[in-house]
């Protein structure tokens, strides 16, 4: 945690700062135009590699309640730019990458099991996107990696080290063979961003505690995929239900989700 002394004075020096929508200071030293490239070509790499899902039930259901989340970004967040792709892979996964692209995973429908539940994992990650946590979390390792350099190196996101780096930065570690789990700052940031999402999209948010609730149980047999790089415990629960009072008056001025289980 060194890095964090000199990663707020570089803050103030450079003014590679951003804040979030909850109120955090972020350090962000990468272009987000170039990061959502760096994401949209990911994507495509992963497209042509993985099996996607040509299940039509499936894609309708995926489609219908992203849409319903997608819906509710602000129009500086270009709604009508994301896109959703369904993976067809027994994997309990799914992720989001900068360019406003979304992967989710058939096995972990099985894990969402309502409307509700899925929309609390498509917010959770959408809110990645928009607090801009890939950008964030790869200025920290850059900066713990080579500190200054990077400032008179001209804040390019060229300078990232390695591909492992930004993959794992991205959040593709996984499937590029390094993990690099998201913080806990990050993970509750997601949750609330995510809960406000469903609430104003007319999903119940109380759904998001089942959900997590749900991979808790699933973990203790197996542990699933999206858990090493999301990782789960009591507090983000308790965050996700001490939430509920703010959120819960978006969902009751809502108009009601109107997609169907597949
Ligand atoms: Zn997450």
């Amino acid at each position: 945690m060194k890095w964090l002394i000199p990663a707020v004075i570089s803050c103030i020096a450079i003014s590679a700062c951003t804040t979030s929508s909850t109120g955090r200071q972020q350090l962000t030293l990468f272009s987000e135009s170039e990061l959502g490239k760096m994401g949209i070509s990911s994507f495509e790499d992963l497209k042509s590699k993985e099996k996607i899902s040509t299940n039509p039930k499936t894609n309708q259901y995926v489609q219908c309640v992203a849409a319903d989340i997608i819906k509710q970004v602000s129009p500086n967040e270009k709604p009508a730019d994301w896109e959703v792709v369904v993976f067809d892979s027994q994997q309990v996964n799914a992720f989001a990458l900068p360019g406003k692209k979304i992967g989710v995973y058939t096995g972990i429908l099985a894990v969402a099991e309502t409307p509700a539940q899925l929309a609390a994992i498509i917010g959770h990650e959408v809110g990645h996107v928009l607090e801009r946590h890939s950008n964030e979390r790869m200025s920290q390792s850059q900066f713990a990696q080579i500190g200054m350099q990077i400032v008179e190196a001209g804040l390019s996101a060229n300078n990232v080290e390695s591909k492992q780096l930004l993959m794992s930065g991205l959040g593709l570690g996984v499937q590029y063979g390094v993990l690099m789990p998201f913080s806990r700052t990050h993970e509750s940031e997601a949750d609330i961003v995510g809960q406000r999402l469903m609430a104003k999209a007319g999903y119940e948010p109380k759904a998001a505690i089942a959900l997590w609730q749900n991979m808790a149980k699933v973990s203790k047999s197996a542990p699933p995929e999206f858990l090493s790089t999301h990782p789960s415990n009591k507090t983000r629960i308790t965050n996700l239900y001490n939430n509920l009072a703010n959120v819960n008056p978006l969902y009751q001025s809502s108009s009601k989700g109107r997609c169907n289980k597949a």
